[in-house]
């Protein structure tokens, strides 16, 4: 479990994945309640790898992608899903094509469409910060933990 005192915490975790995070395609399920510093983290992460611009939660568009430091970033926000079969229709083979970053909010919402992730991280409300819990779920899930860890 990781203390995330502040905003700042957030953002530095997410720059910390970015930094050490295995080549090829990724996938990294993000839960908490709403306000429990899921986009932030992203916002961290998207600015590690390079990108400038802003960082909103796709929650109408459901995924906001991104070309950044070579690599394609796609991030998700299911949280208005009213029904994991609407995921076929943005058909998320082109998404999860193994070579892109999927960063997904609201994973649980796409029922059994998305698969096991290589990284989970679950956001939770502390006091007045937030704390982190990570799970590799895959091989290189667990070398980037193990990684983030050095
Ligand atoms: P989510 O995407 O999970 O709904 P956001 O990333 O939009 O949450 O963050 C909600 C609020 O929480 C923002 O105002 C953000 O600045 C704040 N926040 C993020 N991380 C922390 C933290 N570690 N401590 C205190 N506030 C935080
Ligand atoms: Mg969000």
């Amino acid at each position: 479990m990781l203390v995330l005192p502040d905003e700042a915490a957030t953002l530095a975790l997410g720059a910390a994945l970015a930094a050490v995070s295995p080549e090829g395609g990724l996938a990294v399920h993000l839960t908490g309640d709403l306000g429990a510093g899921k986009t932030t983290l992203v916002r961290g992460w998207l600015r590690e790898l390079g990108h400038s611009g802003a960082v909103k939660s796709p929650t109408y568009t459901l995924v906001e992608s991104y070309q950044v430091a070579g690599r394609r970033v796609h991030h998700f926000d299911l949280y208005r899903l009213t029904d994991p079969e609407e995921l076929e229709y943005l058909g998320l083979d082109g998404y999860f094509d193994g070579t892109a970053l999927c960063l997904v909010e609201w994973p649980e919402r796409g029922g059994g469409m998305l698969g096991s992730p290589d990284l989970s991280i679950r956001l939770t409300v502390a006091g007045e910060g937030r704390e982190a819990r990570l799970q590799g779920l895959s091989e290189a899930g667990r070398a980037w933990i193990a990684a983030l860890a050095n």
